[in-house]
């Protein structure tokens, strides 16, 4: 098996790598939908139940290796508020009050589900849902 190319590199986060570097982040009131525009020209798309399901904190996922994702009700999915850590993380304010996950751009990466990236956990037959544990950036 190939190793995926870059893994290595991902904990040395360089704000130069366009992949990693968001242009413009949108999380308009009621849409449930974030979406982040990416330098490289990717544009992801995040529903809220996706990104509050995995979120990374410790009190969300304890402290193994892997983030699961874990199923939330629907008026746990509402952004409050958002912004930028240090140019390398999302950092996201739920609208319960919720603010300790801390997105790491590479991770938000993974989690990307426009559909060109949907379309290639498809063909994976184990990432059919999309909710496969993700391993921590
Ligand atoms: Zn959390
Ligand atoms: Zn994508």
């Amino acid at each position: 098996m190939s190793r995926v190319q870059g893994e290595q590199g991902e904990n040395l986060v360089s704000s130069q790598d366009p992949r990693y570097k968001p242009l413009a982040i949108r999380s308009p009131r009621g849409t449930r939908t974030t979406a982040i525009d990416w330098a490289d020209g990717h544009k992801s798309i995040y529903p809220h139940g996706v990104l509050r399901g995995y979120c990374p904190c410790a009190g969300c996922q304890g402290h193994s290796g892997e983030i699961r994702f874990i199923e939330t009700s629907d008026d746990l999915q509402e952004i409050e508020d958002f912004e930028t850590v240090g140019g390398y993380a999302l950092a996201i304010k739920w609208f319960d009050g919720h603010n300790t996950g801390i997105y790491s751009f590479p991770f938000l990466r993974r989690l990307c589900h426009c559909a060109e990236c949907h379309a290639a956990a498809e063909n994976s037959a184990q990432n059919a849902t999309g909710r496969e544990p993700i391993p921590r950036g």
